[in-house]
This record gives structure tokens, C-alpha cells and sequence, in this order.
């Protein structure tokens, strides 16, 4: 039987109440607004509506995937780690200064 617990939403800082339907095996079925809860006025914007869809996106990536040519396949975690390592260590100045320009902190 599917249950309603009170949370919040967590999609931004406003921290929206929100009453989220929740079936037997754990899956949103409804994210509603708590309509007692007076310091989010009481409603929710249409980014809390849509939460649910960032749980289970039609779309959403489960495995790893590999770019071969034009499209994707799937790999291994090894496989792709180890693919990533590759490139990284053999990849020459290019790849290493995108990840370091991308992965340093702004000088100041
Ligand atoms: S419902 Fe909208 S405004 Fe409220 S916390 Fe979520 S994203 Fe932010």
C-alpha cells in the first residue's frame, strides 16, 4: 500500500516542503506540496514537481559507456577506468592541461 512522507525538497536552497507518495517497492509515485507548511508558502514550483524525474529519467546512464566512432557502447568499469587512465597518461600536454585547467582552483 503506498505511503506519504513529509519531506523537503532538495533541489534548490528554498528547501520546499514537500508530501512525496512512495509505493510498495520504494518508487515516487506523487510529489505533492505540504499545504501546512506556511514558510514555503505552501506550494512548490514546477522544478519540485518534476523531482522524481531525476530518480528515474527515461534516459538516465546505468552502465558506462564507451564513445566507438559516432556512437556509444557499453563498457566495463574496468574497462572504462582503465580506458580513462590511457588517455590520461598518453593523451600528451592537450589532456593534461583540459583536466588540470578544469580541475585546479583559481589562482588568485
Ligand atoms: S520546490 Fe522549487 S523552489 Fe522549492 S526547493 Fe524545490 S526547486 Fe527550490
Amino acid at each position: 500500500m503506498p505511503r506519504t512522507v513529509t519531506t523537503f525538497c532538495r533541489i534548490c536552497l528554498g528547501g520546499c516542503r514537500v508530501k512525496v507518495t512512495v509505493s510498495d517497492d520504494g518508487r515516487v509515485e506523487r510529489i505533492g506540496p505540504d499545504k501546512e507548511n506556511p514558510y514555503s508558502w505552501r506550494d512548490f514550483c514546477a522544478k519540485g514537481r518534476s523531482a522524481a524525474d531525476l530518480v528515474e529519467p527515461p534516459r538516465r546512464i546505468l552502465k558506462p559507456m564507451k564513445r566507438v566512432g559516432e556512437s556509444y557502447v557499453e563498457a566495463s568499469c574496468t574497462d572504462a577506468a582503465t580506458d580513462i587512465g590511457r588517455r590520461l597518461r598518453h593523451g600528451g600536454p592537450t589532456w593534461r592541461s583540459r583536466w588540470a585547467s578544469r580541475c585546479s582552483a583559481p589562482r588568485v
